[in-house]
């Protein structure tokens, strides 16, 4: 089923025809729950990786302060909720919740997390490495400095290349339970998008200012930047303000991917036509986050990779 983004309520490059110049496209990725296979585009899904390469582990060291589990109970956890939708728990099914948890001990080190596989051809505004067809997007499923937030690793290849796919993925005994991505299929759709507002020239944030006076923050909540997954188009700075990321090589860092905390806010302006049947009793846990990933206190986090090589590291930002 495809998925599709209601029309913008006002066409604001008509209101402001200088903004026109600065639309540029992005790729809603809209997960939803499914079984992906190793070469399919997925959130959650099974990577298309080689039997004969080393899974990564996490070599960065960790904060230790967060809600700590095994990955085992948490998907346990999330199989009772899910099949209890709607009804009471059954007493075995309260007994397993009660249940004592295990001991998560966080000096486990940590084998790195599946997140993510984008193949070129279902994402048309992911640009790769020549010859790659495929991002790989894996993550340490713990907290880590600056920010809180799980580490990011990222893995171009040639799917070609790949003709002994690892049939057993490595994943991690402990984490954090919001880093746990839910299998998801994606429903890819482009987008066009606008600067974040604090970026635009003074004089035409001042006129945009003045005109959504009474439209309550419309630009910046329903006309610049998609809510949920995407690949490219602009970042929001929804909490330090903008603050370009800089490669080590001085040029200044492009959206890659934004990770998101829900694909669709309390606005609704941003949900899919195909999503807004109501009355209808809906899915757990969340209709509107199917990868039931949560960063912060429902943030994102914008991954940014250096236009002049890809070989350069990735900078990451949570907002
Ligand atoms: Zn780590
Ligand atoms: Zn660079």
């Amino acid at each position: 089923m495809t998925r599709t983004t209601p029309p913008r309520p006002v066409d604001i490059a008509a209101v402001f025809p200088e903004i026109a110049p600065l639309a540029r496209t992005a790729t809603r990725l809209h997960p939803r729950p499914g079984t992906p296979d190793v070469r399919s585009s997925s959130i959650g899904g099974p990577l298309l990786w080689p039997s004969d390469e080393p899974w990564p582990v996490c070599e960065e060291p960790h904060e230790n302060e967060g809600d700590f589990t095994r990955l085992d109970s948490e998907r346990r956890r999330r199989h009772i909720f899910s099949a209890a939708w709607g009804r009471a728990f059954t007493p075995a099914e309260r007994a397993e919740l009660d249940r004592d948890e295990e001991f998560a001990d966080p000096d486990t080190p940590t084998t790195m997390l599946a997140v993510a596989q984008l193949f070129l051809r279902d994402v048309p505004d992911l640009v790769g490495p020549p010859g790659a067809d495929v991002l790989q997007i894996l993550w340490c499923p713990r907290d880590h400095d600056p920010f809180y937030c799980p580490a990011v690793m990222l893995r171009w290849r040639r799917s070609a290349d790949v003709t002994d796919v690892l049939s057993e993925q490595p994943e991690p005994v402990v984490m954090e339970y919001e880093y746990l991505p839910e299998p998801c299929v994606l429903h890819p759709e482009q987008v066009v998008e606008y600067p974040y507002d604090e970026v635009l020239a003074d004089d035409l944030r001042e006129r945009i200012r003045m005109w959504e006076e009474s439209g309550e923050d419309r630009y910046y909540r329903e006309l610049a930047i998609a809510d949920g997954w995407k690949v490219g188009g602009y970042a929001g700075w929804y909490l330090s303000g903008p603050v370009p990321l800089v490669c080590e090589c001085g040029a200044e860092m492009e959206l890659l991917v934004k990770i998101a905390s829900g694909e669709w806010g309390g606005a609704e302006i941003w949900r899919p036509q195909e999503d807004a049947e109501e009355g209808e009793l809906p899915e757990p846990p969340s209709r509107s986050n199917p990868p039931q990933i949560t960063i912060g206190r429902g943030y994102s986090l914008w991954v940014f990779t250096c236009p002049a090589s890809f070989k350069h590291p990735h900078g990451v930002s949570m907002q």
